[in-house]
């Protein structure tokens, strides 16, 4: 078996020990005689796979009691309309700061249902900043960010201070670093990135949140009747949150948050360093809120980047491309994405820049 160098934004790259556990797992689920796949969503094997996941993430992030959380389907996108579909009211508005595509499109899914605004948007500068503050709209019911944009390469330090309830994307840095999920009145992310495969979104939400849902919405929409069936209203994706459990088993057992941060952050300066050393290549976002998650950057040219990405492919670095809407490189770091690969890269990048500088 070869296992390449895995830069993509997601699916992205799991821990290959999750990998062959899983493996392991799909012929014969823990002497039951039935694949993991093949096992009810509502047997006890099941049910203490679904129970684990829960406990872990909860540990993992130190989520509050009284939070509740939810494995669900349909990505990060249809949060973008279940938020505001359980959230506001139709005389209500909720805030937006609009720091990438993401955010943009859960502002778009909002204005379609209700009312939302953008209160920061730095589509003119190709989205390479962050606000330093941002002040609420008067009478905002919440305000919705995005802490790490996969596609332009930029991520909030911390959660933002402000006084409305906040709502935050954490779809490509969750369980990335420590978080204060307390100060949050809803997390959500697809797994793709941190967690596992995609067709999971971990959805985590406060008893604020929970009190402003309505009910009686389209069943699969509506976060009380989904929290009162425990996320199993319908068949879950079993196989993806057995992966997820599994990925945050390897998470406690590599030390937890802590742990991952001081890994991912040395992972990123590696990276940085590289980038910064020479005027060859040039970062896309703004210095101080460069991501520790996606790391997005150019060579002096379009053709220059082509060719490092054959090049790069075919040396078994995979995934480089930069997102269509910022050209150039990117290289995605999550956690499973090991020092050895960034280390690789950063080779990579130094003969390139001899060959072609
Ligand atoms: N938010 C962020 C920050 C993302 O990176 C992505 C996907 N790359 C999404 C939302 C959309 O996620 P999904 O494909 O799970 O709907």
């Amino acid at each position: 078996m070869s296992r390449c160098h895995n830069f993509s934004a997601g699916p992205a790259v799991l821990p290959l020990s999750v990998i062959e556990q899983l493996q392991q797992a799909l012929p014969d689920f823990q002497g039951t005689g039935l694949g993991l796949m093949e096992l009810s969503h509502r047997s006890a094997a099941f049910d203490a796979v679904h129970r684990s996941a829960e406990e872990r993430l909860r540990r993992v992030l130190s989520i509050p009691d009284d939070y509740r959380v939810l494995f669900l389907q349909g990505g990060a996108s249809l949060q973008f309309h279940m938020i505001p579909l359980n959230l506001l009211r139709a005389d209500e508005s909720a805030d937006f700061v609009v720091t990438g595509t993401w955010a943009k499109k859960a502002h778009a899914e909002a204005v379609r249902i209700r009312q939302a605004q953008a209160i920061w948007d730095a589509a003119e500068t190709n989205y390479d900043r962050l606000p330093a503050s941002v002040t609420p709209s008067p009478g905002a019911t919440y305000l919705h960010y995005c802490s790490n944009n996969t596609i332009f390469g930029t991520q909030f330090p911390d959660a933002l201070d402000v006084d409305v309830p906040l709502v935050c994307d954490m779809s490509s840095d969750i369980c990335s670093r420590p978080v204060d999920v307390s100060r949050h009145a809803v997390v959500f992310a697809g797994a793709q990135k941190n967690l596992g495969p995609s067709g999971v979104t971990a959805v985590i939400l406060s008893p604020w949140a929970m009190q402003r849902a309505p009910g009686g919405l389209p069943p699969m929409l509506d976060y009380q009747l989904q929290v009162d069936k425990r996320g199993l209203f319908n068949t879950p994706n079993t196989f993806g949150i057995y992966a997820l459990e599994r990925v945050l088993a390897w998470v406690e057992e590599s030390g937890g948050l802590d742990a991952i941060a001081a890994q991912n952050e040395a992972k990123a300066q590696a990276l940085y360093g590289e980038i910064d050393r020479t005027p060859f290549w040039t970062g896309h976002a703004e210095r101080t809120v460069r991501s520790q998650m996606n790391v997005a950057f150019r060579s002096p040219s379009a053709q220059l980047d082509a060719a490092f990405v054959a090049e790069a492919d075919a040396a078994g670095l995979k995934g480089l491309k930069g997102h269509r809407s910022v050209g150039g490189l990117r290289a995605s770091i999550y956690n499973a994405c090991g020092v050895d690969s960034v280390g690789a890269l950063v080779a990579f990048m130094q003969d390139f820049s001899a060959r072609n500088g």
